[in-house]
């Protein structure tokens, strides 16, 4: 695939708990930035547990210059909390915020003064104006808590009126997924971009435990042909790599807006799957 047209790339990380995951990081980032991507976001962990650590990670990495999303949810904070966390990242030069709900522990919902994303849009909107350019979560495969599909569709509209710009998706493997949902969501009055999450895999186990709890689908064959590799990593990188350059390739042919990595915190799968859709300058 060639380039003709700049395709949108973000990449995302997490905070790493550690000081040698902090130092790695760097390095990560380093390179990744050198793929020209449109910004990195950081994840927040659920309830504010790495509120320190997302905040200062953002704030390293405008230092060096680069342009950055932490994502945000509430939790069981106050408004106030909220306020200063969000004028905080104003101040250092963050324009894009990534708002969401988050995933809770179990016993939060009582604590909590705002119940749903559409909320955290609304308030970061009337406190800041203009100022971020706000992505939301959508879930082509559906939100694992939704009543039910059209009514997922018509929260994360709600998202949009609140004021959101764009959406970015939880990963899949089946781009017809993909492709409906969004179809879907033009039919319920949503243009604005709602932009793939791409998954790379480099760890069979772990993504099929993760892809339980968040309602992402891994086909049968994709689980099965997986779970042939066993411990193999060389022959699992070379299939996992051409599998989701090739869904990257749909996406972008069939008019995907962009591509937003879930990193992992690793160079290579996200390197690897954008040198093979031909994306490097
Ligand atoms: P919401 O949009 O509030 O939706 C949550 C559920 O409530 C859905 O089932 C929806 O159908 C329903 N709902 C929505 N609005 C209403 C309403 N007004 N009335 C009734 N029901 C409603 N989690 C983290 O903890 N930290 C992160 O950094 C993080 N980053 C993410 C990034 C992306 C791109 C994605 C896709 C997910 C991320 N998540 C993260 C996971 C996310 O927080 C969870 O999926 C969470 O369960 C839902 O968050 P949301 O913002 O989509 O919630």
């Amino acid at each position: 695939m060639t380039s003709e047209k700049k395709v949108n790339l973000s990449f995302e990380f997490f905070p790493p708990k550690t000081d040698v995951g902090q130092e790695k990081l760097k390095t990560v980032r380093a390179e990744l930035n050198k793929l020209n991507p449109d910004f990195f976001s950081v994840t927040y962990g659920a309830s504010g547990s790495t509120r320190d650590n997302t905040k200062g990670i953002i704030k390293a990495m405008r230092n060096e210059g680069l342009s950055v999303a932490p994502h945000l949810s509430f939790g069981g904070d106050h408004e106030e909390t909220l306020y200063e966390m969000v004028d905080e990242y104003k101040n250092c030069g963050v324009n894009r915020i990534v708002a969401l709900r988050g995933d809770m522990p179990s016993g939060m919902g009582a604590a909590m003064q705002m119940v749903y994303a559409n909320e955290l849009v609304a308030f970061i909107r009337e406190k800041f104006g203009d100022h971020f350019h706000l992505c939301v979560a959508a879930y082509p495969e559906i939100h694992p808590e939704a009543n039910s599909y059209l009514q997922d569709i018509r929260y994360l509209k709600g998202k949009f009126d609140a004021g959101a710009n764009s959406a970015i998706t939880q990963y899949f493997y089946n781009p017809d997924a993909y492709f409906y949902f969004v179809e879907q969501c033009t039919k319920e009055g949503i243009d604005a971009p709602i932009i793939p999450g791409i998954m790379p895999i480099t760890n069979y186990q772990n993504l099929a435990r993760f892809s339980d709890a968040c309602g992402a689908e891994i086909p049968r064959w994709i689980r099965k042909r997986l779970e042939d590799f066993g411990s193999n990593q060389e022959s699992l990188q070379s299939f996992t790599t051409d599998l989701v350059t090739e869904l990257c390739e749909t996406l972008l042919e069939n008019g995907a807006p962009g591509l937003h990595f879930y990193t992992m915190n690793q160079i290579e799968p996200t390197r690897n799957i954008i040198t093979n859709l031909g994306l490097t300058d």
